[in-house]
């Protein structure tokens, strides 16, 4: 019997809407705009976003019914927690999902920034051959700071070490991924790395904790590689970093304002950019799908969650 709908707004991997729909009613709007959100919310027990859809107080107060918000991957700056929390709505996510999709971009970005791989492959597309200008730096024997040193960027130091760096890392609690950094305060993180990938959430604490004070303390000639969310870093800090010679290069998968257009920082040519694909692998996307939908039944179900965010 179908008890249940779900209503899924950002799209989610076939195995994940296939176990959904073994026990309710699915129905995928995917792409939906605010407005027509807005109309039609009341209808369901639960709904699926990934980070387009922004879940508001405005919306959670249209919402009547719902009981669960199902966040397929990890991020949920795109939630507002203290009002679905205040509405008795469950939030859940799907935080392993993407560990390694994320994990493996930021090391792609690591690499690109200390070979300038894709200027080389757009002077060799213009039939160039500018050897000479294409000296980078090697990543072995060099200091990694991590900022955020939770499941992507525990995964990022053990992979960095592999690589034969030292790795150091910032975080405001202890964790496992330790073994895999040396914990030390932020001010020597800055001091000391001259590769910075930065893994925090996004919240009032992190935005803008990048800023312009933060990189004049980082090491002149710093690389820095940003997977975790726009906002994080002061864009045009950044931009005035990069253009001084301050900061080598930048690796940036996120930004303040998604899609961005083409602004100046993205143009500059030390700064390499992808379009928020730190999840986009077939793997992390069914994983993602397959998690968030378990989880979201059996909070609907009212069984014991595994991944219950408030
Ligand atoms: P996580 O919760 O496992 O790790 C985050 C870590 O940051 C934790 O250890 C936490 O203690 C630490 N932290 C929080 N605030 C801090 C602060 N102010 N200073 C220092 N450390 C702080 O999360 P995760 O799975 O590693 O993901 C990290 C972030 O990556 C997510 O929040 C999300 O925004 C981003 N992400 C991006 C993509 C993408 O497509 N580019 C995909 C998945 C996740």
């Amino acid at each position: 019997m179908i008890a249940w709908k779900i209503l899924i707004t950002d799209g989610l991997n076939e195995s994940g809407k296939m176990i959904l729909q073994a026990s309710a009613q699915v129905d995928d709007c995917t792409d939906i705009q605010p407005a027509d959100l807005l109309r039609i919310v009341s209808r369901y027990e639960a709904m699926i976003v990934r980070g387009r859809t922004k879940v508001t107080a405005d919306l959670l107060e249209a919402a009547k019914h719902l009981k669960v918000v199902g966040r397929a991957g990890v991020g949920v700056d795109n939630i507002d927690l203290q009002a679905a929390y205040s509405r008795e709505i469950t939030v859940v996510n799907a935080p392993f999902s993407t560990t390694l999709a994320v994990a493996e971009l930021t090391l792609a970005l690591l690499f690109n920034v200390a070979r300038a791989i894709p200027k080389a492959d757009q002077s060799m597309k213009k039939g160039q051959w500018i050897k000479k200008q294409l000296e980078g730096v090697e990543l072995s024997g060099k200091t990694l700071g991590i900022i955020g040193l939770g499941n992507i960027g525990g995964a990022v130091a053990q992979r960095a070490q592999a690589l034969g760096m030292t790795v150091l890392a910032y975080d405001i609690i202890a964790l496992p991924s330790e073994e895999w950094a040396r914990l030390v305060s932020l001010e020597t993180l800055y001091a000391q790395s001259d590769f910075i990938t930065i893994h925090v959430p996004l919240n009032e604490h992190t935005r803008g904790m990048i800023n312009g004070a933060a990189m004049m303390s980082m090491k002149p000639g710093v690389r820095l590689i940003c997977t975790a969310r726009g906002g994080i870093i002061d864009e045009s800090a950044l931009l005035n970093n990069l253009k001084s010679g301050r900061i080598a290069a930048a690796g940036l998968d996120v930004f303040a304002q998604e899609p961005t257009g083409l602004t100046e920082l993205i143009a500059h040519p030390n700064v390499i950019t992808t379009p928020h694909i730190g999840a986009q692998t077939e793997e992390a996307q069914a994983r993602a799908g397959v998690d968030i939908a378990e989880e979201v039944l059996r909070a609907l179900s009212g069984e014991p969650l595994r991944w219950k965010v408030i």
